[in-house]
């Protein structure tokens, strides 16, 4: 089932607190900018596009951080994004920030 890069599921995904972006100095700066964005709220849906927010990978299929740790642990499978679409049947279950997904 395709993920949708909505606000709801922006809002619900777990990457932002996962270990494998913890560390990333690029995923820090993405999400102050997030942050940011839904303080001043106004269109806060629109502005968040795929290249501003470090997660959603699910739906996007690519980190756009690059100094992220593949070897921490990925918290797909506790997200409710996950359980919704049945992601555990699809071809890729997890590390989407990392794994090529087919679209
Ligand atoms: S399944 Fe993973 S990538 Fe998708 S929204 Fe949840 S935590 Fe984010
Ligand atoms: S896709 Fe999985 S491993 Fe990658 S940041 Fe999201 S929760 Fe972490």
């Amino acid at each position: 089932m395709q993920v949708d890069f909505s606000m709801e599921n922006i809002r619900r995904c777990l990457c932002l607190e996962c270990p494998v972006q913890r560390e990333s100095r690029c995923v820090r700066d993405k999400k102050k900018i997030m942050l940011l964005i839904t303080q001043q709220d106004l269109d806060s849906a629109m502005r968040m596009d795929t290249d501003r927010v470090p997660g959603v990978y699910c739906s996007t299929g690519r980190a756009i951080c690059r100094d992220i740790d593949p070897h921490e642990e990925c918290l797909c499978s506790g997200c409710e994004v996950w359980k919704e679409h049945i992601l555990s049947e699809s071809d890729v279950s997890d590390y989407f920030c990392i794994k090529k997904i087919s679209r």
